[in-house]
């Protein structure tokens, strides 16, 4: 739904008709995988990314006594775009890989959401991320709807310039449904400045030199000073807010990070520059701990230059299983989707979870937290940084106009602050966990924005 236009010539995934299961089912279909042992520690669960976050949707439409037709509207995405990308790799051999971009709702403004390159990308979870930023864009009260894309390639097995062929391939594929005013992509796993700079470029030559096509870019190319880092920076936001409820000053916490990309990398600086300390850490290539401290700087260099985590001097490499066991304060997953279950939530000895990749608990690893006293600051609210980051950088392309660093970040705190006082009152006055009080608080804002476009 959303917009008024005639959809251009896009091929449909599917007709539309996703699994509709209720909570219970979910569960119990995740507790079936789990028992089955086809979840182990350390692995993603075998729960999909659409289920998770339809799963917190029909709690809060339940809540707010959404009508059925209401549920459809608001739960299925506005339009996908399914596209074939075949590229002559460095084998010689053409390889075709899928892509997607999938418009979730833009009643709140133009589609925003990340592109993902990875090979465990398939329309179900493009669909759940794209629903997500839908609920996200709304909780941080940005003026845009919620999209995704994503293309199923091994990007890390690949050089440089088949990725910059795969991105072209994929702007070319998808333009049309893109526009400044329409869906502004950017970057999510496994993609970034460089591949938003190759997007930006191929969008140029059908259109004109356009930045705010995509956000993301790099700093050369009229990107934002901040956005980069944006991300991490409104975890860490999110743990100054709620420290002092929970009792904790920087000094004396100590935290873990599941992922070292982007999201955790900066989001372990910036916590390290409060005062915190990281004991253990984890990418795809291993786990390490270290009670007396990891420096995050010199980590992050480390890996950039190409060396591996593992090899990182004066820590411990551990089991990636075991991370999630290492004693901490605060525990920030910025990996994949369902990297804490049922299989390994009750391991966890963390005080506070800040939720810097999308849906990384299951609804059964949410229980058990829960109820072990874990706070949670769910990904709807934790990660929305880039996104309001984005946002300055579009506002930004629009002027042709630059703001500096410290601007970006005080505009950046400000919202993110507000997000968080505008849910965690929401969470007080309904007796709710904060996860169900920002998709209460998200929903209820796209649904006014559709009523009062006269959508519904
Ligand atoms: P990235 O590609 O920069 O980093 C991902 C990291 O996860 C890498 O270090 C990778 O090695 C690691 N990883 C992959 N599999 C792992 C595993 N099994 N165990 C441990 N580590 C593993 O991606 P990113 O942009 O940092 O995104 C990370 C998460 O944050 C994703 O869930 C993404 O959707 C979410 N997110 C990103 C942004 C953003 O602005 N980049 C914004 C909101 C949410």
């Amino acid at each position: 739904m959303a917009e008024t236009e005639t959809a251009p010539e896009t091929e449909a995934v599917g007709e539309g008709e996703h699994d509709e299961k209720s909570p219970q089912e979910v569960e119990e279909a995740q507790r079936d995988a789990e028992k089955k042992g086809d979840t182990k520690p350390g692995q993603r669960a075998e729960v999909s990314n659409l289920d998770i976050v339809k799963h917190y949707f029909d709690i809060a439409a339940e809540k707010l006594e959404l009508p059925d037709d209401l549920r459809t509207v608001f739960w299925e995405p506005y339009r996908e775009v399914s596209v074939q990308i075949p590229v002559k790799l460095a084998d010689g051999k053409v390889h075709v890989f899928s892509g997607y971009r999938i418009q979730h709702n833009g009643a709140r403004g133009p589609y925003k959401g990340g592109i993902r390159f990875h090979p465990d990308v398939d329309v179900d979870e493009v669909r759940a991320l794209a629903s997500l930023m839908t609920w996200k864009t709304a909780v941080a009260g940005v003026p845009f709807g919620g999209a995704k894309g994503g293309v199923n390639c091994p990007a890390g097995e690949l050089e440089q310039s088949e990725l910059q062929k795969i991105s072209r391939s994929f702007m070319d594929k998808i333009e049309k449904v893109l526009g400044p005013t329409r869906d502004i992509p950017a970057p999510d796993v496994n993609t970034n400045a460089q591949v938003m700079a190759w997007m930006m470029d191929e969008y140029g030559k059908l259109h004109g030199h356009t930045p705010a096509i995509v956000t993301g870019k790099p700093i050369a190319l009229e990107g934002s000073y901040g956005r980069e880092a944006a991300t991490g920076r409104g975890c860490v936001y999110m743990f100054r807010e709620a420290a002092p409820h929970l009792g904790m000053t920087p000094s004396d916490t100590t935290f873990v990070v599941q992922g070292y990309g982007n999201v955790g990398s900066w989001a372990a600086r910036i916590m390290q520059q409060l005062g915190c300390k990281m004991v253990a850490v984890s990418d795809a290539n291993g786990a390490i701990r270290n009670d007396e401290g990891i420096d995050a700087s010199a980590l992050q260099e480390f890996i950039s230059e190409g060396g591996k985590i593992t090899d990182f001097e004066g820590s411990e490499a551990i089991e990636p299983d075991d991370l999630l066991a290492v004693p901490c304060d605060v525990f920030i997953p910025a990996a994949l989707g369902g990297m804490i279950h049922e299989g390994n939530a009750d391991r966890m000895e963390c005080r506070m979870i800040i939720e810097g990749a999308n849906s990384p608990t299951t609804p059964v690893a949410d229980e058990i937290l829960s109820e072990k006293g874990v706070y949670i600051i769910p990904d709807v609210m934790a990660n929305a940084g880039g996104v309001v980051c984005s946002y300055f950088e579009w506002v930004q392309n629009l002027q042709h106009f630059r703001w500096d660093e410290r601007e970006v970040n005080d505009k950046l705190g400000n919202v993110m602050r507000r997000a968080y006082r505008e849910v965690s009152a929401r969470g007080k006055q309904d007796k709710l966990p904060l996860r169900q009080a920002a998709y209460l608080v998200g929903i209820e804002r796209v649904v006014e924005a559709a009523r009062i476009r006269g959508y519904i």
